[in-house]
């Protein structure tokens, strides 16, 4: 996590607020689709622990308020993930077409997805966990597939004393010592931080 990481939530509300009265704020959803597009490639999910706002606005605004409870292993499901980044994508791609290029309607576009999808990511990471809607963001998934296996947490066996104290911290509720890939990682390095014996590191 980058020291700037926590203050990045502000951004959804600018972007989810602000663009209702000023649409074109809704192309910064295109910086952040070119940032984690460049970054991907190298580092696979890092975009999602470190750059994203949303991330960092279920961190440290949506943690407080959830009930923290256990991700439901089927929101990582592939057959869940794939239908809705088709879904998302088509609707949007489908919307932008409607609007016959006009630079305000494009940016409202843009604007309505970050409500939708901050509104959604709210619900479920309030009676779940903060980063329940990691699990299935379309933008998530799609950093998945491009490089997943990227910039890997390697588990030292040797001095790992099996203390758990590493899935504990982890944001995505992830097996930290139990297996070796983990496509969903988001680098957000919280568990090499929490681990006693300086048993992980990428
Ligand atoms: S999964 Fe989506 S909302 Fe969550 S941090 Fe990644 S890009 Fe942001
Ligand atoms: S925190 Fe470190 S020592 Fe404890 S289980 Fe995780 S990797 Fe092993
Ligand atoms: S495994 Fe470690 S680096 Fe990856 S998401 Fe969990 S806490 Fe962050």
């Amino acid at each position: 996590m980058l020291k700037i990481t926590p203050y990045l939530g502000i951004i959804v509300l600018i972007v989810s607020i602000g663009g209702v009265f000023y649409p074109k704020l809704g192309y910064f959803l295109l910086l952040v689709f070119a940032s984690l597009m460049i970054i991907a490639p190298f580092r696979g999910r890092w975009f999602c622990g470190n750059l994203c706002p949303r991330g960092s606005f279920a961190d440290f605004w949506i943690a407080p308020i959830s009930r923290k409870a256990k991700i439901p292993p089927t929101f990582r499901s592939m057959w869940i993930r794939t239908p809705i980044f088709v879904a998302l994508m088509g609707f949007m791609v489908f919307r932008i077409i409607q609007t016959q290029g006009v630079v305000d309607k494009v940016g409202m576009v843009f604007v309505t997805m970050c409500i939708l999808t901050t509104s959604v990511s709210i619900l479920f990471g309030v009676a779940f966990a903060p980063r329940a809607w990691c699990s299935f963001c379309p933008m998530g998934t799609l950093q998945r597939a491009i490089g997943g296996s990227k910039h890997p947490l390697v588990v030292d066996r040797q001095k790992c004393i099996k203390c758990g104290k590493c899935q504990k911290v982890c944001p995505m509720q992830l097996p930290v010592k139990e297996i070796q890939e983990m496509p969903d990682c988001i680098k957000c390095g919280r568990c090499v931080e929490a681990c006693p014996k300086g048993a992980l590191s990428f």
